[in-house]
């Protein structure tokens, strides 16, 4: 049998008793009309006691009981606040009090239930929390907005309505996105939000109100189990920080536009020194080559005294020019470095031999302090060292009058790969006064105004020996006192090797030949007609014969129908170059004959191709005699071909073929 189902009230009264909650039923006045069980034991009164009087008597709160009243009737919704319930013994007890209308379908009247829910230990620091929690978004500065899942906006700070220039009742509600001007990309960060549970410092553009570029940063807020209900946006005002990196941007940009043009100068510059010395050089070859031939013919005791003035003049140009060719390419960052093996103390003491006859000439005495344990083959750039110790030398000689110059030369630091070397320059000379002692190695600079005028110069060789160092790793200083003397010094690390190398005297034993060699044929192929007439001058001087090509064409014609034993080679001819002449020689005439280029440039990059075409090596113009002989000398010498080659009896040898029999010869005996 079915149970049957109760009357209305008693329904009512079984819902009533089944809460496990305090609850209570009240009229539209706020008298209790009806009451379970646990609302007596929350009370601790009796049913009469609580029948027919005022909730609102027993509750009290920050709301008054009709703020309460109406916050329940006229909502038609769910009223909910924390009160405090007043027992019957007269203490309290902290509630959540819920409020929610109803119409009686029994009585036809308007009431509302009223749950009695215990506060749980913590709901009051919750509450706190919470307080606290609103208290700062209240009072941040930023603007503050909390959005739904769905992007809506539920809530905001003052900041946020000043800044969007509208009411909360206004924002919540509307779409947080639309704020900005892209609207996507808001969209976006939002979803980050969700997903990462923070983000920070996103950069957008805040289209209402006054603020203008913010940083919006956020995090996902949860309720009390835990779940995930919406997130917290900051946004903070870059506009400031914005204007200041645009003109930071504008700055540089305008930075970069002067460093550019800066650039451009120092191009244009770099080229006319270099076109500029190209140009003095070429003649300059030729004074100082035919001054050098003259000199070695019969001469009056005059005419000596003059063509060496004129000489010595040439030479002091061509070093001048050199020097601006060195720090043109310092700047444009083309200065590269060799690494070579070389014996230091002989490469260092034959520059000091140079300065022999200044030395002695001016009455003073030169020491030199070389430590014992150097290593006596280094590898590094031997030319460049020479070059720094030529030019702190000629300074020590220029600037003194008597006393002493001393070369030192020490070992600082050594390990398996590198030795580290500290030279020192030291001399009793007029030294430097101490307001100017900074801005020597300055280009242009000189300690005195009357130093051109008494000692000559340009101010050029230190600012050079500060970048040929300092370029190499290593650093330059100087201590000086006026009228007492000077010591400049400069540290460089060399690689160790095991390499042996022969001594210079050594080395000239085997180049120099015992008797005057003769019979030698040369190819010269130059445009220039001063050259010309300058090599046929010096050749003739050795007692070697030669041909002589006016222009690259006319080189390789030659070439194909005559044997050379050695070919000197101009790199920039009419017709075609050194290097396309020296390419036709050894890959069309697949002949191996040794090319040495004459140069009046030399630059690594050049170097660099002379080899890669096949050149043998290379003479930098103006020649040297001596030089352009020895490297003759043994590149013949050096280059005897391998396998004996068939030939008439009616061609003559030629001078590294006799050479090649000659040490077969030896060798046989
Ligand atoms: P230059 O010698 O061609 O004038 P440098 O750059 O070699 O140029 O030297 C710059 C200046 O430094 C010199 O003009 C001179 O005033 C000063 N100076 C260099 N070396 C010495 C030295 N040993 N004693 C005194 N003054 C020196």
């Amino acid at each position: 049998m079915q149970p049957s189902p109760g009357t209305p009230q008693q329904y009512h009264k079984g819902l009533l008793e089944a809460c496990p909650f305090p609850l209570l039923v009240i009229d539209s006045e706020g008298k209790i009309t009806e009451h379970n069980a646990a609302a007596l034991s929350l009370t601790g009164r009796t049913s009469a006691e609580l029948m027919f009087t005022s909730i609102f008597d027993h509750v009290s709160g920050e709301l008054s009981g009709t703020e309460i009243h109406n916050k329940i009737f006229s909502g038609n919704n769910r009223f909910e606040c924390p009160l405090s319930l007043r027992h019957k013994n007269n203490s309290y007890t902290d509630i959540s009090f819920t409020g929610s209308v109803f119409f009686d379908a029994v009585t036809n009247t308007q009431g509302a239930l009223v749950l009695l829910k215990e506060a749980a230990a913590g709901d009051d620091i919750k509450n706190e929390n919470a307080e606290y929690y609103r208290a700062l978004v209240q009072t941040n500065p930023d603007p503050v907005f909390v959005v739904n899942r769905e992007g809506y906006i539920t809530d905001v700070n003052p900041a946020a309505e000043m800044a969007a220039n509208a009411g909360r009742e206004k924002l919540i509600g509307s779409e947080f996105s639309i704020l900005f001007t892209k609207e996507k990309e808001a969209k976006k960060a939002c979803r980050k939000i969700f997903k990462q549970g923070t983000l920070r410092d996103h950069e957008l553009t805040f289209r209402e109100g006054t603020l203008t570029d913010v940083f919006l940063g956020g995090s996902v807020y949860m309720n009390e189990k835990g779940e995930v209900e919406g997130i917290m946006i900051t946004l903070h005002d870059i506009s400031a920080l914005k204007k200041n990196e645009r003109k930071l941007i504008r700055a540089n940009k305008k930075a970069e536009k002067a460093r550019r043009m800066a650039e451009d100068a120092m191009k244009a510059k770099q080229q006319f020194l270099s076109n500029m010395s190209h140009e003095i050089r070429t003649p300059m070859n030729s004074i100082i080559g035919f001054t050098k031939v003259i000199m070695k013919t019969e001469l009056t005791e005059k005419q000596r005294e003059y063509l060496s003035a004129i000489k010595l003049s040439g030479d002091t140009l061509i070093v001048l020019i050199n020097d601006i060719l060195d720090l043109a390419k310092v700047d444009a960052g083309k200065m590269t470095f060799e690494r070579i093996p070389f014996r230091i103390r002989e490469s260092v003491s034959a520059m000091l031999h140079l300065f022999e006859t200044r030395i002695q000439e001016k009455n003073i005495r030169l020491f030199k302090e070389f430590d014992p344990s150097i290593p006596k083959v280094l590898v590094g750039d031997p030319v460049r060292l020479r070059q720094v110790v030529l030019n702190l030398i000629s300074n020590a000689v220029k600037f003194t009058s008597h006393g002493s110059i001393t070369m030192g030369m020490k070992l600082k630091k050594e390990d398996s790969d590198n030795a580290t070397l500290e030279f020192s320059i030291t001399d009793t000379g007029i030294g430097i006064p101490a307001n100017k002692i900074d801005s020597v190695f300055e280009m242009f600079e000189q300690a005195g105004n009357n130093t051109t005028r008494l000692y000559g110069g340009t101010g050029l060789g230190l600012a050079i020996v500060k970048q040929l160092v300092e370029n190499q790793g290593g650093n330059v200083w100087v201590k000086s006192e006026p009228g007492k003397g000077s010591s400049f010094g400069f540290s460089l690390t060399f690689g160790k090797t095991d390499v042996k190398i022969q001594t210079e005297a050594e080395a000239e034993t085997t180049l120099r030949p015992r008797k005057k060699i003769k019979g030698i044929h040369v190819l010269v192929a130059e445009d220039n007609t001063l050259n010309q007439l300058l090599m046929k001058t010096i050749l003739s001087d050795f007692g070697f014969t030669l041909d002589i090509a006016p222009d690259g064409k006319t080189a390789m014609e030659k070439l194909e129908k005559t044997r050379y034993d050695i070919v000197l080679m101009d790199l920039q001819m009419p017709g075609a170059s050194g290097f396309e002449v020296t390419e036709f020689v050894r890959q069309k005439l697949r002949s191996g004959v040794p090319i040495i280029a004459l140069t009046a440039d030399v630059t690594d990059a050049d170097v660099k191709k002379c080899k890669a075409v096949g050149m043998n090596d290379y003479v930098s113009k103006p020649v040297d005699d001596k030089l352009l002989y020895n490297k003759m000398l043994g590149l013949l010498r050096k280059n005897i071909p391998k396998e004996k080659p068939s030939r008439s009896k009616r061609t003559p040898l030629l001078f590294r073929e006799r050479i090649a029999k000659s040490a077969s010869r030896k060798r046989i005996r």
